[in-house]
């Protein structure tokens, strides 16, 4: 069975191929985790999404069928795709190694049929050798929320005091990797949300609070991981002179204008769009060093919409994964 964003089973003649092409495998979807950008595509807050469209870019499957050409997996094998699906390798992004930027990119689960599916299939390029050692649940949010939170990271450079806004499936993620970096997790969550906090400090925020208050000192960087605007004024006048701050969504709320101020003193105010072959790969090694542990949520396939409405109620801690193998 075959979802649609709007949660119909497809009629047959929509039904996508699934006989890979060049280049291409045929999985096996075992699972396949869910995300805040399908929320963002299912609400049509991104243009031009293909239609109909199977979301899901965090999957998880094993290799059933071969395309002409491929030569990096074998039949059985498990494997994960994740957002960048297919680049175009000519333009100056793509030759400058920036193929997350890629004038021509298209991604799974948006301009490409994705996960939430029986089976799909990929461009083998772009598909990511997967940590033994996880299961095929506890992978899955590796993949999206795992490594969009890490390529956010690496862009606060050596930052020793970390503010993550949104303590979601990112944040879950990224909070225990920068512990195991020695650097110091502060949380913010939506006000009142006391369990998000409870779950924060238990995986070594050192403080956790609402995203109306101040932490107790000031920050040298933070993660904005929730789509909300209102956010990045409050983040930069929580950060010191120097500090950045690091918008990790694919879309956010009108950012309300501010005072020069918030800005002055070297602030930096940057966003994070996508990801490289090369974040994936290195993040897939440093997972299980930390080790990365992933809470999640499991939902069967039937119940995509259902994980996607808990998303945009806040109401999960961890990732919500969908089980389909
Ligand atoms: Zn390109
Ligand atoms: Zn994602």
């Amino acid at each position: 069975m075959i979802f649609t964003a709007a949660g119909t089973a497809l009629r047959e003649a929509e039904r996508p191929a699934t006989e890979p092409g060049p280049g291409q495998v045929r999985l096996n979807v075992q699972a396949c985790a869910v995300c805040r950008t399908d929320l963002h595509i299912v609400d049509g807050e991104l243009p031009d999404p293909k239609l109909p469209l199977v979301l899901g870019h965090q999957i998880v499957g094993l290799v059933s069928g071969l395309g002409d050409g491929t030569s990096r997996f074998s039949l059985g094998e498990r494997v994960g795709v994740p957002w960048l699906g297919w680049t175009d390798g000519s333009c100056r992004f793509c030759r400058a190694g920036r193929e997350n930027l890629c004038d021509r990119a298209r991604f799974t689960g948006y301009q490409l049929d994705g996960g939430f599916a029986e089976e799909t299939v990929a461009d083998e390029r772009y598909c990511l050798r997967l940590p033994e050692g996880y299961s095929d649940l506890e992978v899955a949010p590796l993949l999206c929320a795992g490594l969009i939170g890490y390529r956010s990271l690496v862009m606060t450079a050596n930052a020793e005091r970390l503010g993550l806004y949104g303590f979601g499936a990112s944040a879950h993620i990224i909070a225990q990797v920068a512990r195991w970096q020695t650097r110091r997790v502060f949380a913010f969550t939506r006000p009142g949300d006391t369990e998000g906090q409870r779950f924060a400090l238990s995986l070594g925020a050192e403080w956790a609070g609402s995203s109306t208050e101040s932490p107790p000192e000031e920050l040298d960087a933070a993660i904005i991981f929730a789509p909300v605007g209102e956010l990045v004024p409050v983040a930069l006048a929580a950060v010191a002179k120097g500090g950045v701050v690091v918008c990790a969504g694919i879309h956010m709320s009108e950012i309300p204008s501010f005072s020069y101020d918030l800005l002055w003193g070297e602030r930096v105010l940057r966003s994070v769009a996508n990801l490289t072959r090369h974040d994936g790969e290195e993040f897939m090694q440093l997972a299980p060093k930390v080790p990365v542990r992933t809470q999640i949520r499991e939902f069967r396939l039937e119940e995509a919409n259902e994980a996607l409405q808990h998303l945009r109620a806040g109401e999960l801690h961890g990732a919500a994964v969908l089980k389909i193998g």
